[in-house]
């Protein structure tokens, strides 16, 4: 039987449903709605799609959303001094720097300056830590949407094998952490990893966060596996036109997956969706304080 394919975008459009239900009754309760702001910096033609798609969802849940568009000449310092503005404004309750900066911008400075309260993108390196240690803290946005659409595939991960493909700070590291607490065995493989084929084969999940097309082959996936493919890459049709496609090769594994995420409309519509339930819970937490 052919694997199921998990609907990204149906399961996100429920989320941000719950998201815009749970706002409409906060905002009424504490007089103002959440806040997000998301600053730009430059003309990244790929940021700013982002940057306008997370604005919009932000309006369409009933949430504030803040943008500062900068030039891209702005200095490490104004960046900087506009992060602590948001840090000290009540009304910001999540903070965005969108990637990649200006090579003069040192990101990790700015990424540090940012409250680990409003770090919506959970980047910081105590939310980090906070993740590590089982502590409550604002969780990356794809990782968690990850969990949310294996829950699409399973009851529970409990004491299955999950090898994670990729070990980035923003995808593969904390998908493990998440894996781990769902209880499952974790092994991150990487680029230096000895037989990666076999290692795939031996996943009864796999998630690919690796950013090479279609690498994972059918073969390497073991009968009945969830598949969870979180790369986007970009290809030349033979048409003459572009195409997205995930590290799956998603055709081949489909007789021997149980489940797996398409690419589109698998784990890319989730992102957004998670930025959002960040900002709601960054927002209930500093009501709470
Ligand atoms: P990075 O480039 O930061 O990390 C890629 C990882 O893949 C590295 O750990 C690298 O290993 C590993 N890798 C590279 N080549 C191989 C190989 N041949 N065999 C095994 N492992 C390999 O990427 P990201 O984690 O940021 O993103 C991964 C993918 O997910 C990309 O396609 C990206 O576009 C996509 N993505 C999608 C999102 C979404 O919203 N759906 C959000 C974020 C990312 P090593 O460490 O050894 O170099």
């Amino acid at each position: 039987m052919p694997a199921q394919l998990i609907d990204g975008a149906a399961v996100a459009s429920r989320l941000r449903q719950t998201i815009r239900q749970r706002v409409s009754t906060l905002s009424a309760q504490h007089g103002r709605a959440p806040g997000l702001a998301v600053i730009l910096v430059g003309q990244d033609p790929a940021s700013q799609v982002y940057v306008r798609n997370k604005g919009k969802a932000t309006l369409e849940v009933g949430m504030h959303s803040i943008e500062h568009h900068l030039d891209a000449s702005t200095s490490e310092t104004e960046l900087l001094n506009l992060v602590a503005r948001l840090n000290n404004d009540p009304l910001v309750d999540g903070i965005l720097v969108q990637l990649p900066l200006p090579r003069h911008i040192d990101s990790q400075r700015v990424l540090l300056a940012i409250d680990p309260n409003k770090d919506v993108d959970g980047f910081h390196p105590i939310n980090a830590g906070r993740l590590m240690t089982g502590q409550e803290g604002l969780v990356p946005c794809t990782p968690s949407g990850c969990m949310l659409l294996l829950k699409e595939a399973l009851t529970s991960p409990a004491g299955m094998h999950a090898v994670v493909v990729g070990r980035s700070n923003i995808v593969g590291k904390p998908v493990a952490q998440l894996l781990l607490q769902a209880d499952c065995t974790v092994t991150i493989a990487h680029s230096r990893t000895n037989d990666l084929p076999a290692m795939c084969r031996s996943a009864d999940i796999l998630i690919a966060a690796v950013g090479k097309p279609e690498m994972i082959r059918g073969d390497w996936i073991k009968p009945g596996a969830i598949v969870i493919d979180v790369g986007i890459n970009r290809i030349d049709t033979a048409e003459g036109k572009t195409k997205l496609v995930g590290d799956v090769a998603t055709q081949e594994a489909l007789p021997h997956a149980l489940a797996i995420t398409p690419v589109p409309g698998g784990v890319g519509p989730m992102t957004i969706a998670c930025l959002l339930n960040n900002t709601l819970t960054a927002f209930e937490r500093h009501q709470r304080q």
